[in-house]
């Protein structure tokens, strides 16, 4: 880094990348009965699986390096993304197929969780600040990592 840029600070900039994937899953929590996990997840728990189109948002901030005007190279966050996470799940089933989502009920807000997991170790440290699953166009989750700091950087 150069001088420049601890004497031209001007606050975090967010950088987004979007993605779509299409997965299949169920809701069903095996603790629980067939009939509170019917009443529960709806047609969520269909016994015969269903699918969504998802969009996932990623969200990174920092300061803009003066040698590039990048907080981060897009093209570095889109190979991130589909690395760590679409290529796993994208026309997979979430609670089958998906080694490291096993356990796990896919729900969004779970997702969201297990996504932040897989890319936060594949970017520079403390930048991921937001992950945005979108399981249906009016129906999404936020996730802003285990320390919960929305509008941190
Ligand atoms: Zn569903």
């Amino acid at each position: 880094m150069s001088a420049a840029s601890s004497s031209s600070s001007t606050g975090p900039v967010y950088v987004t990348r979007q993605a779509h994937f299409n997965a299949a899953h169920r809701l069903h929590n095996p603790a629980k009965s067939a009939k509170w996990n019917r009443e529960t997840f709806g047609p969520c728990n269909n016994p015969k699986w269903h699918g969504h189109n998802y969009v996932i948002e990623i969200t990174v901030a920092g300061e803009t390096d003066p040698d590039t005007g990048y907080v981060i190279d897009l093209g570095d966050l889109k190979t991130v993304l589909e690395d760590r996470v679409l290529k796993h799940v994208d026309h997979r089933n979430l609670n089958e197929e998906v080694r490291w989502l096993r356990g796990v009920i896919p729900s969004a807000e779970n997702l969201a969780i297990a996504f932040w997991r897989r890319l936060e170790s594949h970017l520079p440290v403390g930048r991921l600040h937001r992950v945005r699953l979108f399981e249906t166009p009016r129906n999404f989750v936020d996730y802003y990592g285990p320390a919960g700091n929305a509008g941190a950087t």
